[in-house]
Formats: C-alpha cells, structure tokens, sequence
C-alpha cells in the first residue's frame, strides 16, 4: 500500500533551524518514497504563525527549489495550537504527520508512523522515551501538571506532544471539534479510532530558541485545564461544603462552650482569621469561575481560528 503523506510543520521565527529540517524531511520523503511507502504527491507544509524573522521568505525560496515543499501563512501570529490546526485542516492527503520545526522530535520515526497506520492505526503517537534533554524545572513542572490533568480525568497520552500522525478519518473527525482554542493533545485522544504509539528520544532543539516562554507556557497550561476538564469548579463546591460544616461546627462548639461551660471564647483571632481565610477562598474560587466565565465569553463569539494570507 502507498499512502499521499503530508508533513505539517508550525513555524514561528524559526529561519535558523529552517533549511536542516526542511533538508532532513525531504530526504525522510525521497527514502519512503523508495520503499514505495508514500506516493509522488507526498508533501511538507509549513505553516508560518505570524514570523517575524524572515521565515515566510525562506519557505517561500525552499517551496521553489522543490516542488514537495509548500508554505501556508497565517495572517498574524496565532499560537502554535492555532497553526497546527491550519496546517491540518487544509493540506491534503491519506495521512497527515504534525511536527515541530526545530527537529527536537526524531524525524526518522516518521518511517514507523506510516507503517503503522498502514497497518490500520488511525493515530499514531509519537511518545519521548526520555526526557534527558529537557531542564529539570520544565522536566517536574511538566510532569505535575499531567498528573494533575489526567486526576482530573483528562484523557491524556503519557509523553507525547505534538509529534504524531493522523489518518485523513481522524482529521475529518477533528474538524467536527467547534471549539476556536484547541488543546489538540487533549482533543486527539478523545476521537477514538485505533490508535499506536512510537518511541523515541527527544533531542536539543536544533538551532535558535524556545518559542514557549514561561507566560506562553502558563497560558498553554491554563487553557489545557479548562478546556478538557470542569472538575476545577467542582472541588469550590466541595470546598464550599467543607467549609460551611466546618462553620457549623465551630457554631456548635461556641454555643455549647457559652450555654455549658460557661465560657465565653474570648479572642480576637477566632474571629478575625476566618475573615481573612473566607475571603482568600471566595476570591479564588471567583477566579476560578472567572476562568470559565472568560472561555465561555471568549467561544461563544466564534471567532475564526485563524487567517491564511497566502499559500505557496
Ligand atoms: N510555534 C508556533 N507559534 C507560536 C509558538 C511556537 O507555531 O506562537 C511553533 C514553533 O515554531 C515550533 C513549535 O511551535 O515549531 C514548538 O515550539 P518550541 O519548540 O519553541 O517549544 P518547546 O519545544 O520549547 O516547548
Ligand atoms: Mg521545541
């Protein structure tokens, strides 16, 4: 069987990295091409999320020098959600892999994704084996913040990011999702299909640096939380169940402590921490509520995901 793959890479300020992966993908596509995995009309498309670097003109000079090499250009910068989502949903083909530019993910397990969907998987994932290369700061948070996801019954593959493989059923099924701000690891999985995994180990980032600072990364977080899972607003109302018996007790107590014993409370903390303590949990949990106020606010506009100003 030979398939029509397309290579989707989201691009932002990534000039550095560029030629290398554009130099290493196109010779993924001549190998399987030789092993008559994938057909002449396999393709890589780069979607550039708003560059400011000049990468728009390098994908314009590499779709040139050959004709497998396609670029998208997203009117403004988007986000990296957001331009994978562009990439998938207009680019053609039995197949579609998704990888990030800046060659941390192997390349060369592209080979096995495709054997694999050939084999009948519908998604393949691709699934780091280690995370040697990254700090430890973004090693434990990460770690954390999926273990936190997934208590709160987010469907979630373990160490698997961006890098994976959809067949053209998973990604009609994708369309279907009206949400505007993906969390597409998230989404993925809940399509259902045959799914496969691939391992492999997650290298430096090639060249250049990270394009998720800290502030990216936190809101990439936030939105990972309240778009999948609404168990956030569950735990205020056990909180607030916990609280309130607490009061009740604590009422109890004082009255039986002035009718029985005969000894008034007497103290200023009683009544002054509680104060302090309840308006920390109502602030939060308005926070909280606030978040999903803002999504609600924010979706229910509709606004598109995205513009494409132009192709090549
Ligand atoms: N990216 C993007 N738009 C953005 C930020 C990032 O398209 O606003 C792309 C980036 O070019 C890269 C991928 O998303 O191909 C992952 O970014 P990066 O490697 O910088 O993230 P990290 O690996 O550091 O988490
Ligand atoms: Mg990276």
């Amino acid at each position: 069987m030979t398939i029509r793959l397309s290579i989707v890479v989201p691009c932002f300020n990534e000039h550095e990295v560029l030629p290398e992966t554009n130099r290493r993908l196109l010779d993924l596509l001549t190998r399987l091409r030789a092993l008559d995995l994938v057909s002449e009309a396999s393709s890589v498309h780069y979607v550039d999320d708003g560059s400011r670097d000049g990468t728009w003109a390098l994908i314009e000079q590499l779709a040139q020098a050959d004709p497998r090499v396609h670029g998208i250009k997203l009117s403004r910068n988007r986000g990296h959600q957001a331009a994978l989502m562009s990439g998938l949903l207009t680019v053609e083909g039995d197949a579609i892999v998704s990888i990030d530019a800046d060659l941390q993910d192997d390349v060369n397990v592209i080979e096995a994704m495709v054997r694999e969907y050939i084999g009948g998987a519908e998604v393949v994932y691709g699934v780091r084996d280690s995370r040697a290369t990254d700090t430890g700061f973004k090693r434990s948070t990460a770690l954390m913040y999926y273990g936190l996801l997934r208590r709160m019954g987010v469907d979630l593959v373990h160490n698997h990011a961006d890098f994976r493989l959809m067949g053209r059923r998973a990604v009609e099924a994708l369309r279907q999702y009206g949400e505007v701000n993906m969390f597409l690891r998230g989404i993925v999985p809940m399509i259902g299909y045959r799914a496969a995994t691939v391992k492999y180990d997650r290298a430096e980032r090639f060249a250049g640096e990270s394009k998720y600072p800290l502030r990216k990364m936190l809101a990439f977080a936030i939105e990972g939380i309240t778009s999948l899972s609404v168990v956030p607003l569950r735990l205020i109302t056990l909180l607030g169940f916990l609280v309130s018996g607490f009061s009740f007790a604590m009422i109890l107590f004082i009255v039986y402590g002035t009718l029985v014993l005969k000894a008034a409370i007497p103290g200023w903390a009683s009544s002054v921490v509680p104060i302090y303590f309840l308006g920390g949990i109502q602030l939060l949990s308005i926070g909280i509520l606030g978040e999903y106020v803002a999504k609600i606010y924010l979706e229910t506009k509709r606004r598109p995901r995205y513009f494409i100003e132009r192709t090549v």
